[in-house]
């Protein structure tokens, strides 16, 4: 399936509200979006090991937390990518992460 939005409007209230195309809606917060981010940086912080990882490499000692939560789940901006995608820019100035439309519609049926 290859869900299709017609239309994706920002909250006041943080996070989005997707229609797509068979009328359904899925609305997702800032914060769910933050957590579930695609890019490769953070499924490697949530310990996801799908991703290719070096062989070695230590333990860093010492975590650097460098942005507030409040920073990090607040959405700043989103763009479209291609036909297929969301960017989304944070206040902590992450923007890697992709998120296909797929995958959005994905974490609404979560969700439910
Ligand atoms: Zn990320």
């Amino acid at each position: 399936m290859n869900p299709t939005p017609i239309e994706i409007k920002r909250q006041t209230t943080e996070g989005l509200t997707i229609t797509w195309q068979d009328g359904a809606t899925t609305t997702l917060s800032s914060e769910l979006l933050r957590r579930e981010c695609p890019c490769a940086a953070c499924k490697e912080k949530r310990g996801d090991t799908t991703h290719a990882k070096p062989l070695t490499g230590k333990k860093r000692s010492l975590a650097i937390v460098d942005s507030s939560i409040k920073e990090e789940t607040a959405l700043q901006e989103i763009w479209g990518i291609g036909q297929y995608a969301l960017g989304m820019r944070w206040a902590d100035g992450h923007d890697t992460g992709i998120y296909p439309f797929s995958y959005l519609y994905e974490l609404g049926e979560k969700q439910r």
